[in-house]
């Protein structure tokens, strides 16, 4: 490591240059700094430095000027701008620490001498290290490469221009070069331009004239620069927007506010984010071709898996995708028959719809087996979901428990389908039913006892006890009531009645758990919202395997706590023997009939939730029996274990062939069909105010609707 390089280092409009070798030490630095450069007072400022696509780094000590020295020689320069960044006077003073960015003016080092006068008395030492600091390095010397070509020397050139406190116009600006002058080139003749071309070998773009020296005056870094517009701002959000998805255009602003310093406008944010997001995750409309590769890469790595791809053989519209993971076919088979249907709206591009079928583990946690997009929730989506379904659950030969939402589409589906399955309302929606058919104005205390009336008639555990509450409810209902009962079957909401086992579960909020869930993904393009959703399939299979491999209770945790909450509820019954099997148990309050080998209670929750009740469980201790025995293998460790026994595997994107034009056919995105509901009316506008044309985000026409209320075709 021979030879020297070169520290340039400039402070209130003098530049001194300071050799820098191998072996220079940081006192060295600091000294020359500071005994060659007036207004510097030794320990009040600090020395930092930037190379190009390197962020700001400290100067601090010996092994910080080798680094400096290697890394420069390294790239192949031979000099570095080091930064003077005076402390404050009153250093340890935390209140002069945290002025309020929008009172800092930023003042750049190389400012000529009359300008610095100019600006000396704003400037207020110190402050605030902004992210943007490191955008002064951006443009900085003749022959610096780019290799994102002309977007990243545009891109580099308007932040360095905002940093720096300029502002320049193109003079020639294509693919092939770009030259920039400073925008006082006409009025003050400064001389500041650059001039950069591409260099045909590797495209990459290369400076190759640079007058980095203004000679106009006023030069401070504005909080509202010309030079920032959306392209720039989606450059700098880009990773935010990959780990953030969901973030509103006004924290981008405040980000920006507090990060860098600087001012944007909502719209320059909102459209940022628009355009990063693009760049994250590729055109909405690319994704759905991307689908015909996932489709055969599933079958391929995760063997077992059915999906099914529809689009339309003419025009080729996606119609419709179906997929369920072989690890979560097989794993279901661990889980109890029972699935939750439900159906979610997704906020891409073209509003699609989301189904799916959840089932619930042995510790009652979610068990994701199928989902579906589609473009509508409607009987015939609903009945090819359930004909997909049926596919993968035949070979298991296990009468399913369907619960659901009772949406209009899907009862019929579900009766034409899966004949032989019993199919349980959820009784939260139920609810929510009736509330709409009695007007706000009867009150709350009113329409509140109405549902609860509700909520004992579903939890009937007898049909006499069903009478007694159905009676007492019509008669206070009155005849909206008798009217809701018409369509509304006994035998799919009210635990007396149903056929099957629901095991007590009366909503379908694992569907909405779900939902949750995957919300970030649900906003995403279809390709990575399904590629996302198996991400998360993927982790939470491998996570939930590796937390039971630890446990060291017979049950799941959840449901061993239950069964002990139980047994400490009756411990101090009287338990009397009847028969072999069949025992009396004396409560507090009243007393009971257990039968041991047919399962059943007189309580009924045995029977209802295929779990043992406190009675239950008192006659099986009186019985000298292990409580174990009588509750059903769905619940056990062992099957826990084995429900996520069976990986989903990777789906390696190296393998994905570049989207071309000379495919056979491009699969396009689905013919979107008008929302559901009346067509919303014009607001008439109040006296005075005036219409803004407003263009909509989603399909460009200026008019009467913006991106949300969007229902045009596209
Ligand atoms: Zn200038
Ligand atoms: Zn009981
Ligand atoms: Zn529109």
């Amino acid at each position: 490591m021979e030879g020297a390089i070169v520290g340039r280092c400039t402070h209130q409009g003098t530049t001194i240059s300071i050799p820098i070798f191998y072996h220079t030490t940081f006192s060295e630095v600091y000294n020359e700094v500071c005994s060659r450069l007036s207004n510097l007072t030794h320990g009040l400022f600090d020395l930092t430095y930037a190379l190009p696509g390197y962020s700001t780094c400290l100067l601090q000590s010996d092994m910080d000027v080798r680094m400096l020295y290697m890394s420069v020689v390294n790239e192949k320069y031979y000099c570095v701008d080091i930064v003077i960044n005076q402390k404050s006077c009153r250093d340890n003073d935390r209140v002069s620490r945290n002025t309020p960015a929008s009172q800092t003016f930023i003042i750049e080092g190389n400012i000529h001498s009359d300008g610095s006068e100019y600006l000396g008395k704003y400037a207020t030492p110190g402050g605030k290290v902004y992210m943007s600091n490191s955008w002064k390095t951006y443009i900085n010397h003749v022959n610096q490469g780019f290799e994102g070509g002309v977007e990243e020397f545009r891109d580099k050139l308007c932040k360095y221009a905002v940093e720096m406190g300029f502002t320049f116009v193109y003079v020639k600006n294509d693919r092939e070069r770009v030259t920039a002058v400073c925008n006082k080139k006409y009025s003050e003749g400064c001389q500041w331009r650059v001039h950069a071309s591409v260099c045909h070998v590797n495209n990459f773009f290369y400076i190759k004239r640079l007058n980095n020296e203004h000679t106009c005056t006023g030069r401070i870094r504005e909080k509202k620069s010309g030079m920032m517009s959306s392209k720039i701002v989606a450059s700098t959000i880009v990773e935010k927007i990959r780990t953030r998805p969901r973030i509103k255009p006004i924290d981008i602003v405040m980000d920006f506010k507090r990060d860098y310093g600087l001012d944007i406008s909502y719209y320059n944010a909102w459209y940022g984010k628009e355009i990063a997001k693009t760049k994250v995750h590729g055109d909405d409309s690319l994704s759905y071709h991307q689908m015909v590769w996932y489709i055969e890469a599933i079958k391929k790595t995760n063997p077992g898996s059915h999906c099914e791809l529809e689009f339309d053989q003419e025009t080729f519209h996606f119609q419709r995708i179906f997929i369920a993971f072989c690890g979560s076919i097989e794993g279901f088979k661990f889980c109890r028959p029972m699935l939750f249907l439900d159906g979610t709206f997704l906020k891409d591009k073209y509003k699609g719809t989301l189904l799916a079928a959840i089932g619930k583990n042995g510790n009652q946690g979610f068990f994701p087996l199928a989902f579906a997009l589609v473009d509508g929730e409607d009987q015939n989506n609903w009945t090819w979901f359930l004909k997909n379904l049926a596919k993968i659950l035949e070979p298991q030969q296990r009468t399913i428990t369907f619960i659901s939402d009772r949406h209009k589409g899907l009862i019929p589906a579900v009766t034409n389908t899966f004949s032989d399955s019993p199919h349980a309302y959820c009784l939260h929606h139920i609810k929510l039913n009736i509330l709409e058919k009695y007007p706000a104005s009867l009150g709350s205390v009113f329409r509140n006892k109405i549902v609860q009336k509700f909520s004992e008639c579903a939890y009937a555990a007898t049909p006499e006890m069903y009478e007694l509450k159905m009676a007492a409810l019509v008669k206070e209902g009155g005849h909206i009531m008798r009217k809701f009962f018409k369509d509304l079957p006994k035998e799919n909401f009210c635990n007396a009645f149903f056929k099957g086992k629901r095991y007590g579960e009366m909503w379908s909020n694992v569907a909405e758990s779900f939902n949750a869930w995957i919300s970030n993904e649900r906003l995403l393009p279809i390709y990575q919202l399904v590629d996302g959703i198996r991400i998360k399939l993927m982790e939470m299979n491998a996570e939930r395997h590796l937390e039971a491999n630890k446990w060291t209770t017979f049950l799941c945790p959840e449901m061993e706590a239950e069964m002990v909450a139980s047994i400490e509820v009756g411990r101090h019954w009287l338990v009397r023997r009847s028969s072999e099997c069949v025992f009396e148990v004396q409560t507090d309050d009243t007393s009971l009939m257990v039968d041991l080998e047919s399962q059943i209670c007189s309580c009924q929750q045995w029977q209802i939730k295929g779990f043992p009740c406190s009675h239950a469980l008192a006659a099986i201790l009186k019985n000298g029996a292990n409580p174990f025995d009588y509750t059903e293998a769905y619940f056990s460790t062992d099957y826990y274990k084995s429900s996520y026994s069976f990986p989903i595997q990777p789906i390696p994107q190296i393998d994905k062939p570049p989207m071309s034009e000379d495919t056979e056919f491009i699969v396009k995105p689905p013919k979107t069909r008008k929302q559901p509901g009346r067509p919303r009316i014009k607001r008439i506008k109040s006296a005075g105010e005036e219409a803004r044309p407003l263009e909509c985000g989603r399909c460009h026409q200026v008019g009467h609707h913006n991106q949300r209320t969007c229902s045009v075709l596209i």
